[in-house]
């Protein structure tokens, strides 16, 4: 309870304590039996409505409603059966005054309280009025009363309809209120749920990014794998061979497989591989006509500015055209990727495709695979150069006695079936011993060196095979040559040795040379003979002179059966 409400019930608690003071002092005055229950009836309205103001107080709104009707039944009671006009004034007062201060304590928007109130308030009015009319028969005397009875039934009765609609138009505008209130929700829930609706569509645009990425990434994976492959197959290939020429072929073969291209070339410069030849393959499923022609454009330098920008190039349509050969629509799209090591070109991969526009801008997959083969390049030079330096010598860098056994084999085996000729020289040094014994072994391998880079040149210039044999000693190998052709050889020669400037500090030195020739089948019977043969023949012009040479003939060989045996024992030569 409010405190405005406190105070009202307070002052109308005085109220009604003058108003019983009075009405009992009334009473006192004129004493009956019915005077007696008036004044029992205010006695207990008054206890009751101690009462009420604590339960006020304490806000016991049941309690205190069933108490104000009782309140009000008995004051209607004591209305009713109350003789003294003034008495019954005074009660009808009393009953307004409660009337009023349930209108004013009471919830009336709550339409039960309404509906029991309003009964309740006009039942002793009905009452007092239907007794009246039965106990008098003059109405002047209950006239005002009566007046003041139907007033207050009036004022009551609208008090309560004009409250009843109040209530029901409070309940309208609270449902309208309600309604509204829905329709805002409805209308919030609306733009939540169109708020959800862009989120989700956000949500699926975002989706369909994301699967597009992945598609994409997908496809990189794929792409990624296909490149890995070609990778592992072309590793495969360097691994298993270190001959440039299987290796560039096979490496055609795999790319232009696992790329599924038209064709596949590779051009090695012969600046990567150290010979005089470049290496050139080709692997492709289009006409012969076109590997030719390609090929004769590659000779004509046709690709040149492409492999100079010195990065994998594409070329489009127009760069095509420009290419006769390409013209004619057998390929459509080209990749050229120099192989390159330190900025230099060493030779080019060239892949094309009759589809247009095969190849697209992610290069480096050809950028790895150029590296590959340069890297394949560079192991197999390393390997050639290991096999040469197992077949060199070390100090003359002509081939060694391994190689020219190896050799020799080689040809005999191939002279036998072929009946081909096979003819050897052996160059032994005169006196060599007494050369390193006067300037020194330094000089002694300084002549070693010049002697067979001469022997050397010469012995490539014919068709021949040069080889250090031994300490101070030379083999020259001529295949499909006879012993004549072979001696004018080695005459000129033997002629450039005696002349060769070979200066020792100021002191010009001579070197003289002794030769032995033999042939097979001119001579000897077997290849297996002619390095015993050349040697005989050599040691035979040592024992009638040096710097000679002897052609191998039956007089050699006699000359050497007459040999005494001691010669032969010392494991230089063998009997024959
Ligand atoms: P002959 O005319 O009978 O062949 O006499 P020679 O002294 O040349 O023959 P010999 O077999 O007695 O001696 C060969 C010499 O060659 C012995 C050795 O000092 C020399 N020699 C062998 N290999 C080398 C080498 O690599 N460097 C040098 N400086 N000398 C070598
Ligand atoms: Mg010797
Ligand atoms: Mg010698």
């Amino acid at each position: 309870m409010d405190g405005a409400k406190q105070r009202f019930a307070m002052t109308h608690i005085i109220v009604l304590a003058i108003l019983f003071i009075y009405m009992f002092l009334g009473i006192i005055t004129e004493p009956t039996m019915q005077g007696l229950y008036g004044l029992l009836a205010v006695t207990f309205i008054w206890l009751l409505d101690a009462v009420v103001y604590f339960m006020q107080i304490y806000n016991k709104r049941t309690a205190l409603i069933v108490i104000r009707y009782i309140e009000i039944i008995f004051i209607s009671l004591a209305f009713v059966f109350s003789i003294q006009t003034y008495t019954s004034v005074l009660l009808v007062v009393f009953l307004a005054i409660m009337i009023f201060e349930m209108l004013f304590l009471f919830d009336y928007t709550d339409i039960y309280t309404r509906t029991i109130t309003t009964g309740v308030s006009i039942f002793p009015f009905i009452c007092f009025l239907i007794i009246r009319q039965m106990s008098y028969s003059d109405y002047s005397e209950s006239g005002a009363v009566e007046m003041i009875c139907v007033i207050i039934m009036i004022i009551v009765f609208v008090a309560q309809i004009s409250g009843i609609l109040v209530s029901m138009v409070t309940s309208y505008e609270r449902r309208v209120f309600e309604q509204r209130r829905l329709t805002e929700n409805a209308k919030d829930m609306n733009e939540t749920l169109k708020l959800h609706q862009e989120k989700i569509k956000k949500a699926n645009e975002e989706l369909g990014i994301q699967k597009i990425k992945l598609e994409s990434a997908n496809r990189k994976v794929n792409r990624v794998n296909a490149e890995t492959l070609t990778q592992n197959e072309i590793l495969k290939y360097i691994s298993s061979t270190l001959d440039i020429n299987d290796l560039v072929e096979n490496i055609t073969i795999a790319v232009k497989k696992s790329l599924s291209l038209d064709f596949c070339a590779i051009m090695i410069y012969p600046s990567a591989v150290h010979s005089k030849k470049k290496i050139y393959r080709i692997s492709t499923t289009l006409s012969q006509s076109f590997e030719q022609g390609f090929y004769n454009e590659l000779l004509q330098g046709k690709f040149d500015e492409f492999v100079e920008q010195k990065e994998v190039t594409i070329c489009t349509m127009y760069q095509c055209r420009n290419v006769c050969l390409l013209s004619e629509g057998a390929v459509s799209s080209m990749l050229i990727a120099p192989i390159l090591s330190n900025n230099n070109v060493f030779g080019v991969l060239y892949c094309g495709h009759s589809r247009q526009d095969f190849f697209d801008e992610s290069t480096g997959l050809f950028e790895n695979i150029t590296a590959q083969v340069m890297m394949a390049l560079n192991n197999a030079n390393l390997y050639a150069k290991v096999q040469q330096l197992a077949i060199r010598d070390g100090l003359t860098g002509i081939y060694n006695r391994r190689y020219l056994n190896e050799l020799f084999k080689k040809l005999s085996d191939e002279e036998k079936v072929n009946n081909d000729a096979l003819s050897a020289a052996l160059i032994d040094i005169d006196h060599f011993k007494s050369f390193n014994d006067s300037y020194g072994h330094l000089f002694g391998d300084y002549v070693l060196r010049k002697l067979s880079e001469l022997i050397d040149t010469t012995v490539n210039e014919h068709g021949g095979i040069a080889s250090r044999y031994g300490g101070e000693e030379f083999v020259l190998v001529f295949p499909g040559k006879n012993s004549l052709e072979v001696y004018n050889i080695v005459g000129s020669l033997q002629r450039a040795i005696n002349s060769m400037p070979l200066d020792n500090e100021g002191v010009f030195v001579q070197v003289r040379v002794s030769i032995g020739i033999t042939s097979y089948p001119e001579i000897c019977k077997s290849p297996d003979e002619v390095l015993n043969r050349a040697d005989l023949a050599m040691y035979y012009s040592k024992e009638h002179g040096r710097n000679k040479i002897t052609i191998d003939n039956d007089e050699v060989h006699d000359f050497f059966r007459a040999k005494n045996s001691e010669y032969i024992n010392k494991g230089k030569v063998k009997a024959v």
